[in-house]
């Protein structure tokens, strides 16, 4: 078994019971409880260590280990099994000051009914089917939002979907100890970047902390000439050079600047642990060039990045690179930026000035440089790719001044019609769920930012189970969307988050 990606977190695996069935019973609960705990720890299919949890047969035995996962740093959620019936009035006292994420496993040991031998003992022991409704029915009536696995724990596609919550979770856990850096403010009047950073904070964790451009500068400027040319020779393997940044080239100095960049951004971010930044074109005072290249590989890296200080974007995507750590395709900063209205077949070409992360690069990108056009700065050094085809996702996390909106389209990536050979960024080609017309349409009817996390990793399911975690409002555009259900969504959203608000995590 190889280590689990999310070492050192751990899922607790608690299974519920009560005395009514003897001892006897008891000792099977608890050892099909560690059999199946072990079988969870032991799958590669499984991203979280799972740790097995002597089982809970008592309301105090159920608070105690409540208790214990609030306060243990590395226990990133408990995931429950009702082998048989535990009255759930007995889960009152410790579900209520759980503070982690909950899965409900509603799994059953055998997988098949044992026709020529069952009986009533057998019956007894194997009550999943009701226990666990017992069990819904406290998550209902406490308002927790708990997630609900169903299928034999041993089917691939069960695990598989304990997988999805158990990486919303990791990145739960991710968001409320990350620290994101600003350099320089927001670009001037715009508006969706903007935000209350005091209840992202009650509400996601994260902290967002503005840093003027003279804490940055000295960090580019104590990169040494050592370090540079290290950096420049991982560049020439990395990347095909564009001939005016090669040795001896023209340009090559641009490339100098961009590695003494790249050097001083991360030893910033890593003397801070920070998790994420953002820039701005604006507040580049000190800086030679808007940071491409670096921005596009700290990303490669797993840092989140927003561009023109959108902060909540930098930490939506750091959130999503981390939670697809090890999973196929990557996750970047995007932009919506230019439309192809073709009757043929409507298409968005995405892209941003320049901060693209190579993780969703189709073969080995081109490094070039070319004028920028606004900002006043030279020219700056980026990362020319395309992105592969195949499914994706766009998603937002707005501020709505009383709670934020996590929005997400479905798309499908494409191939470009015909090369690009004057575009000098990086780009992806989609085609948004249900079209370009209805998502487009519903995207700013739900406010969403023009800055997206974009990833061809993740999965509407993942991205669902985190805004649950954080309480924070989901909306879906995805093939089935109409812009009149859509709307009424939006309404009835409304009403209810001023009316009450969903109890996150
Ligand atoms: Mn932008």
């Amino acid at each position: 078994m190889a280590e689990k990606i999310f070492q050192p977190l751990e899922l607790w695996f608690v299974t519920g019971s009560q005395h009514l069935y003897g001892p006897e019973a008891l000792e099977q609960v608890a050892e099909d409880a560690r059999q199946v705990a072990a079988a969870l720890d032991a799958s590669d299919a499984l991203s979280v260590n799972v740790v097995f949890r002597p089982i809970v047969t008592t309301p105090d035995e159920i608070r105690r280990v409540c208790i214990e996962a609030n306060s243990a740093e590395n226990c990133i959620g408990i995931v429950a099994w009702m082998h048989t019936f535990s009255p759930a009035k007995m889960w009152i006292a410790g579900l209520s000051q759980l503070n982690k994420p909950l899965l409900q496993l509603h799994t059953q040991y055998g997988r098949d009914i044992p026709w020529g031998s069952i009986d009533m003992d057998f019956m007894n022991l194997h009550q999943t089917a009701h226990g666990g409704r017992e069990f819904g029915f406290m998550g209902a009536r406490l308002r927790i939002a708990h997630k609900v696995v169903v299928g034999h724990w041993q089917d691939p596609e069960t695990i598989a979907e304990v997988d999805v919550w158990a990486r919303a979770a990791a990145a739960w856990h991710d968001s409320k100890h990350m620290k994101i850096a600003r350099f320089g403010d927001n670009m001037r009047e715009v508006a969706v970047t903007e935000g209350d950073k005091v209840s992202a904070q009650i509400q996601f964790g994260y902290a967002v902390n503005g840093y003027g451009l003279g804490d940055l500068v000295p960090h580019v400027n104590g990169a040494t000439e050592q370090q540079i040319d290290d950096l420049i020779e991982e560049y020439e393997h990395a990347y095909t050079l564009a001939d005016p940044l090669k040795a001896g080239g023209d340009m090559r100095f641009a490339l100098r600047d961009a590695a003494a960049i790249e050097i001083g951004i991360r030893s910033f971010l890593v003397e801070g642990r920070f998790k994420g930044y953002t820039d701005t074109f604006e507040n580049l005072h000190g800086l030679k060039q808007l940071p491409g290249l670096p921005s596009q590989r700290l990303m490669a890296d797993g840092y989140g990045f927003g561009g023109e200080g959108d902060w909540k974007t930098a930490a939506l995507v750091r959130t999503m690179k981390f939670m697809a750590q090890g999973l196929a395709g990557g996750t970047s900063f995007m932009e919506d930026y230019t439309y192809h209205f073709s009757p043929d077949g409507m298409k968005v070409l995405g892209a941003h000035m320049l901060e693209i992360c190579p993780s969703i690069a189709d073969g080995k990108p081109n490094v070039e440089v070319h004028p920028l056009g606004i900002g006043g700065k030279a020219d700056p050094v980026r990362l020319v790719f395309d992105v592969p085809a195949g499914p994706g996702l766009n998603a937002t996390v707005i501020d709505l001044g009383d709670r934020f909106r996590m929005l997400v389209n479905t798309v499908d990536t494409v191939v470009p019609d015909a090369p690009l050979p004057k575009l000098p960024v990086a780009r992806a080609l989609w085609i948004p769920h249900p079209n370009l017309k209805v998502s487009a349409a519903a995207w700013m009817i739900a406010g969403g930012a023009h800055h997206t996390g974009f990833s061809q990793a993740l999965t509407v399911q993942h991205l669902q189970d985190f805004a649950e975690m954080a309480g924070i409002e989901f909306a879906l555009i995805d093939q089935s969307t109409t812009l009149y259900d859509f709307k009424n969504v939006l309404r009835w959203n409304d009403l209810y988050y001023h009316s009450t608000g969903l109890r996150g995590w």
